[in-house]
């Protein structure tokens, strides 16, 4: 895919597992080919950034040989899968019928690339949040459960597992239908809903309870999964290098890949995951759910894309530092190089785009939105200092800076960030 900064390869792990060895292969191909920057996406994917086209033979031949690559429908489970304590069904073996179902027949190839099924098994780190076309998710007991079945985010009823697959494959073969362009969202909800009547049950199931996700994870045989995120999903060669040979000096043989850009380290004990996550954070790796970096989406911006305006993380960087307690988890900031807006496609509550003019604040909207208000470039630490202060002086008790901002409204915010708080 070509950006703004070069080609742009997403490379998907079979199974989502990438073991130090294969994180450090890669990382060294980025440097070598590309720009040296890797990318843990949103979906938990790797992205190499800034290859040159006469490269893109010699990275594919080179990761080839470590890596094996996950082709055809896209599948995706939860990052935890067959390991997690809390997990009410392994979802692999679903997944698995599912592929195996599509591929049998000619469904796979009538389908558009971007057509996406998540099969969920409930547990503590899972795809919550992420769309996608076909969605399976576990509730109920671990002895009996069941599957929560939506189809372009409509809720179509509920499935024995035995009936999973064979519904998920009418479902894909219903999209195949509408042409290579055809997704989810497009069929008729009714139809669905009566096409797949004798198999859907008529009793509803409480969904999973979304716990909060710890930094450390409690898994299967008394391992534990210990957390790294990429700050604003992306992290240099040099910095993965050092988490591999950190991860071997805990004795992980994989990392598991997770959404939110991030990686999870399968350790032996407590002990070995406090020691790869502390030497991960001294790597410049968000090891606690806390960090206001979390909270932030930020792109190469001028640091390495031809478009970008603005070095958007080094900016989102001094943002998140100077700013910690305002980056309450509530809300999402955007710092975009320019109004393409790749790091945060979505609207975020506040976003900053880059232009040859200085900076745009964007209040709920995305970095294609009609601008709220007009920063020079060198105002932004202070129009932020504002917002928080507006937060600050203006929440009732106990209100995150979403609700708070909800309640005071654009023009409020505006006018705080052109006056400050007072
Ligand atoms: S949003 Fe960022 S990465 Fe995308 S084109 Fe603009 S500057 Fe480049």
């Amino acid at each position: 895919m070509q950006t703004g900064d070069g080609l742009l390869v997403r490379l998907r792990p079979v199974g989502g597992v990438i073991s130090p060895d294969q994180l450090r292969a890669v990382a060294g191909s980025a440097e070598r080919f590309g720009n040296g920057q890797i990318e843990i996406t949103a979906r938990g994917n790797v992205q190499v950034r800034g290859l040159r086209a006469d490269a893109v033979a010699a990275f594919a031949q080179g990761i080839e040989t470590v890596v094996a690559i996950e082709t055809g429908l896209v599948i995706e489970v939860s990052p935890l899968a067959g390991l997690d304590l809390h997990e009410i069904a392994d979802p692999r073996p679903l997944a698995e019928a599912i592929r195996k179902a599509v591929a049998d027949g000619a469904l796979e190839a009538a389908l558009g690339p971007k057509v996406t099924v998540v099969v969920d098994g409930g547990g503590r780190v899972g795809r919550y949040g992420l769309s996608a076309d076909i969605r399976l998710t576990a509730g109920g007991s671990t002895d009996a459960p069941m599957w929560a079945l939506e189809v372009g985010g409509n809720a179509i009823g509920l499935l024995r597992t035995q009936d999973a697959a064979g519904a998920v494959w009418a479902m894909l073969s219903l999209i195949a239908e509408l042409g290579p362009r055809g997704r989810g969202r497009n069929l008729n909800v009714a139809a669905m809903r009566q096409a797949l009547a004798p198999l859907v049950a008529a009793a509803s199931i409480p969904p999973a309870p979304v716990r909060p996700e710890p930094d450390r994870i409690e898994l299967t045989n008394g391992r534990v999964g210990a957390i790294v995120g990429l700050a604003f999903g992306a992290a240099s060669a040099a910095a993965l290098t050092g988490l591999a040979d950190a991860a071997q000096h805990a004795g992980i043989a994989e990392f598991h890949l997770a959404p939110q850009h991030r990686l999870i380290g399968i350790c032996a004990t407590e002990a070995d995951a406090a020691r790869f996550q502390q030497a991960a954070g001294a790597l410049g790796f968000i090891i606690s759910a806390a960090d206001p970096r979390r909270a932030i989406s930020a792109c190469i911006g001028s640091e390495g894309c031809a478009s970008g305006t603005i070095a958007a993380r080094p900016v989102a960087e001094t943002l998140a530092q100077a700013e910690a307690e305002f980056f309450d988890g509530s809300f999402a900031l955007h710092v975009s190089g320019c109004a393409k807006g790749c790091a945060h496609p979505s609207p975020a509550l506040l976003t900053l785009v880059g232009n040859e003019a200085g900076v745009d604040l964007v209040v709920d909207g995305s970095a294609k939105s009609a601008p709220t208000l007009h920063l020079a470039s060198d105002a932004v630490p202070t129009g932020v200092r504002r917002l928080a202060a507006l937060w600050r002086g203006e929440r009732k008790l106990g209100e995150s800076v979403a609700a708070c901002f909800k309640r005071l409204g654009a023009a409020s915010i505006a006018a705080a960030v052109r006056q400050g708080w007072q």
